[in-house]
């Protein structure tokens, strides 16, 4: 069964997809080290180019199948299966019909008398022909979404990490980085925990409610697709942790790929858009219609060719003017050309079609037509702050550091305002050997960080959290751990060498992931001496409220009294009122549950850090070391875009996790208020805003409102009662517990660049840029087609009438 070094493996795996009988390798049971020689790898180096050029030979692109779309048959088929459509063909052959009976009656066939049904018969073609285009069109700008939304995947390949490859080149055999909020790409053996849990969401193939602990030991072999619990399966997403995995299935052999060929099969035909049954319900009752209101019209007319003969006041025969007779039914049937409104449904799809290629180019890719329709009709814009309406270049500007007794702080200035560790130094920083305090900041900023920063073409840029890498940018700055590593490094070509040796000093056995409900992110680490101490940094206040404690300059440890906390909160004020985004650091080396545990998920504190809900619980009784305050400048063309939605009624909300003072100050910045606006009744933070009394009467409020502080929780609240109260709801989130939220909107916004693979798969439209005047583009967009959709259905409706009007004069 096992391959030798990856060559009859490809054989092997080949008979899977070939053969009736697909013999697979368990993966799932067998050990790591098994895993990687059959499939002739390893998971530092990954596989080698000559490796993938093998195997994609063998399995192709890791894609589903893309079954054949209609032929152009059944497409012009289709065209005709319009009630209106075929009302028009049937008049068309009446008309037809008629004419050729005149010519037959007067002897010779007037070619004028053919003009109406040739006419309905032009119409019809071209209607025909524009429906087949606009359906490929619709279909190919679909297409087109489908290919810039393809996910990407983090792959080590040749000894090197590809950030982002195509998912779709992905091949058995190559190892795949997962980070928390990504889709999985492929089916995949876990082969190794970055964090000390790994869940995820596999509800859709499984049926599980609940995220599910991923592993990376092996199970049974027998074990059933919810047992396999050192696999995750592609579609499915990582809501909590980081690993690394071995691809063993691709394309239509994953178990998604076999769902999909069932869904195929099952669903051949498909739904139409609800915009479009709502138009072919109204032109079946506008058919009902007209028939009852063209046959009155006849009948109206019967006097006119059915001629009595009255003996004693009572009819007793009849002439009957077989010309007349035709001649009404004639107009009867113009009336019902004239009044049909055939291309009605085929000018909305192609409108809505076209809206999205116009939106997609200014970078809003919205992913459901109709949501077109409804963006044209957004009332309010509930948006995120971080990304979206600032820049999200993250560069530490003030460095707060414990002094030497309590009471007393030191503050820094940091210059530089990008990712390079070159760009500007920290004001007064002192001479020599860092004091304790600040090498506690620089080993927290180090160690408990998961970005890196990367050099491309001259510039520095940032992978992972912007945060994050703004705050190993200032380790840089703040210099080495030891005086004496000043000197090896010299030869180091390293950008990050700072951070290298605090990463190498102390090394992390567990991670505490990041969550915007606990604000907070922390690493369990042990150092040289094998002391386990946990490093947390997180939102100030958060901080704070878990910390009894404070260092001073020298290390030493003191109480956190009153005067200190009102200290730190005033340093912390000074510097968000300053737009700065502020975020804490404190450290804790008590930890009797980790005391003996090393990563191992047999010892018992293991079981601890299985469960998120546990982690605000750890990070308790800690020890605050310091603050810094991160410029995050407001994006140049936001301000005119907010003018833009106050100028067109839409209002603006903005609901951000981040400080009251910073967001109110950004607010200010971007005229969501007015420079002198008294907005004390307009900015609450998520909790204040749970506890008002009347929460709609507060959404009501005319212009902008801001949300400090908000838990994801808030923002579905928050849509829930707008909804209610009749607004139209547009709402940005990137994270995986935004999801409800973006689904609950009207129309859920997720982030392109910052946007988990399920914040994206919620929404009905992925910002590529995440700014925020991008959503005001496609809202105005949406306008635009929504009033020319209404312009066109009350020009149809009027050009009836008034043939109606003209016809029954007749
Ligand atoms: P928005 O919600 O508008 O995107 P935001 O990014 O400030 O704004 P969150 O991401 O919810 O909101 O972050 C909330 C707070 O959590 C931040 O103000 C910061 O103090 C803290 N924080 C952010 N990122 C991290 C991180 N990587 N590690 C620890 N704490 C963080």
């Amino acid at each position: 069964m096992m391959g030798k070094g990856g060559e009859d493996y490809g054989k092997q795996e080949v008979s899977s997809s070939k053969m009736s009988a697909p013999e697979v390798f368990p993966a799932w049971g067998r050990e790591v080290q098994e895993c990687e020689k059959h499939y002739g790898v390893s998971r530092r180096s990954g596989l080698s180019s000559s490796d993938v050029e093998k195997r994609r030979k063998i399995y192709g692109l890791n894609e589903l199948e893309n079954h054949e779309g209609p032929s152009i048959w059944s497409l012009i088929l289709e065209q005709f299966q319009d009630t209106l459509v075929r009302i028009l063909l049937v008049a068309a052959v009446i008309s037809f019909v008629l004419a050729w009976y005149d010519g037959e009656e007067g002897g010779e066939t007037e070619i004028t008398a053919f003009v109406e049904p040739l006419v309905i018969f032009l119409i019809l073609i071209v209607n025909a022909i524009v429906g087949v285009w606009q359906e490929n069109n619709a279909e190919k700008a679909l297409e087109a979404l489908k290919e810039i939304q393809s996910e990407q995947a983090a792959v080590i390949r040749n000894n090197k990490r590809i950030p982002n490859l195509p998912a779709k080149e992905l091949v058995p055999g190559d190892i795949v980085e997962l980070k928390v909020g990504d889709k999985v790409p492929a089916d995949m053996r876990v082969v190794e925990l970055i964090s000390s849990t790994l869940r995820l969401e596999q509800g859709s193939l499984t049926g599980e409610s609940e995220a599910v602990n991923k592993t990376n030991k092996a199970v049974p072999e027998d074990a059933d697709i919810q047992g396999k619990r050192c696999m995750v399966f592609a579609g499915t997403t990582v809501v909590n942790g980081n690993c690394i995995c071995l691809v063993t299935q691709t394309g239509m052999e994953t178990e998604i790929g076999k769902v999909h060929t069932q869904i195929h099969v099952a669903s051949q035909s498909e739904e139409d858009t609800p915009l479009k049954k709502k138009l072919n319900e109204f032109g079946e009752a506008l058919t009902m219609i007209i028939g009852v209101v063209c046959a009155l019209v006849w009948l109206i007319n019967v006097k006119y060719f059915l001629d009595w003969e009255y003996v004693d006041g009572w009819p007793s025969n009849f002439k009957f003017s077989f010309e007349k007779c035709t001649y009404y039914f004639e107009i009867a049937v113009a009336l019902a050309v004239a009044a049909i409104p055939e291309g009605l449904p085929a000018v909305i799809t192609t409108c809505l079609a076209l809206g999205t290629r116009k939106m997609a180019q200014k970078n809003a890719l919205v992913r459901k037509l109709p949501s077109v329709e409804t963006l044209g009709c957004t009332t309010v814009i509930c948006s995120d702050k971080t990304g979206t309406l600032t820049t999200n270049q993250m560069a530490v500007a003030k460095l707060v550091a414990m002094g030497s007794r309590a009471g007393a702080l030191r503050h820094f200035r940091v210059d530089g305002t990008t990712y390079s560790p070159f760009d500007g130094k920290i004001h007064d920083w002192p001479c020599g050997r860092m004091d304790a305090n600040l090498q506690m900041i620089a080993k927290i900023s180090a160690v408990c960080n998961d970005a890196g920063v990367a050099q491309s073409e001259h510039k520095y840029v940032a992978n992972g959290m912007p945060t994050e890498a703004a705050l190993k940018v200032l380790v840089e700055k703040m210099g080495p751990p030891a005086v004496d590593d000043d000197r090896s490094f010299s030869s180091s070509g390293d950008l990050l060498r700072c951070c290298q040796r605090w990463n190498e000093n102390d090394r992390r056995i567990a991670t505490l992931e990041f969550d915007r409900d606990r604000k907070s992110m922390g690493v369990i680490v042990n150092s040289h001496s094998g002391k386990k101490s946990l490093l947390v940094k997180g939102a100030v206040e958060n901080l704070l409220e878990r910390s009894n404690s404070i260092q001073l300059l020298d290390g030493s440890v003191v109480a956190l009294g009153d005067n200190s906390r009102s200290l730190i909160l005033q340093a912390l004020h000074e510097m968000s009122s300053d737009a700065l985004r502020c975020l804490g650091f404190a450290y804790k080396d008590e930890l009797p549950d980790f005391a003996t545990y090393d990563g191992d998920e047999n010892h018992p504190a293991h079981g601890l850090l299985l469960n998120p809900a546990n982690y605000s619980s750890i990070e308790r009784n800690l020890t605050f070391v310091g603050l810094v305050g991160l410029r995050d400048p407001p994006r140049t063309e936001v301000r005119q875009a907010i003018e833009d939605c106050r100028a067109a009624g839409i209002r603006v909300m903005v609901i951000t996790g981040d400080n009251k003072n910073t967001a109110e100050a950004i607010c200010h910045e971007i005229g969501v208020f007015g420079p002198n606006e008294d907005i004390r009744s307009k900015s609450l933070t998520g909790k204040e805003f749970m506890e008002l009394r009347d929460q709609k009467a507060y959404l009501r409020q005319n212009g902008g409102l801001l949300f400090s502080r908000a838990e994801p929780r808030h923002k579905q609240e928050i849509v829930r009662l707008l909804k209610e109260d009749g607004e139209v709801v547009a709402m940005t989130g990137d994270g995986v517990n935004d999801a409800p939220a973006l689904k609950l909107a009207d129309i859920g916004i997720a982030m392109g660049i910052a946007g988990t693979e399920v914040a994206k798969e919620a929404s009905d439209m992925v910002l590529a840029d995440d700014n925020f005047s991008t959503i005001v583009a496609a809202v105005g967009e949406g306008r635009s087609i929504y009033n020319n959709m209404k312009a066109f259905i009350r020009f149809i409706s009027l050009h009836s009438w008034s043939l109606w009007s003209v016809t029954d004069g007749i």
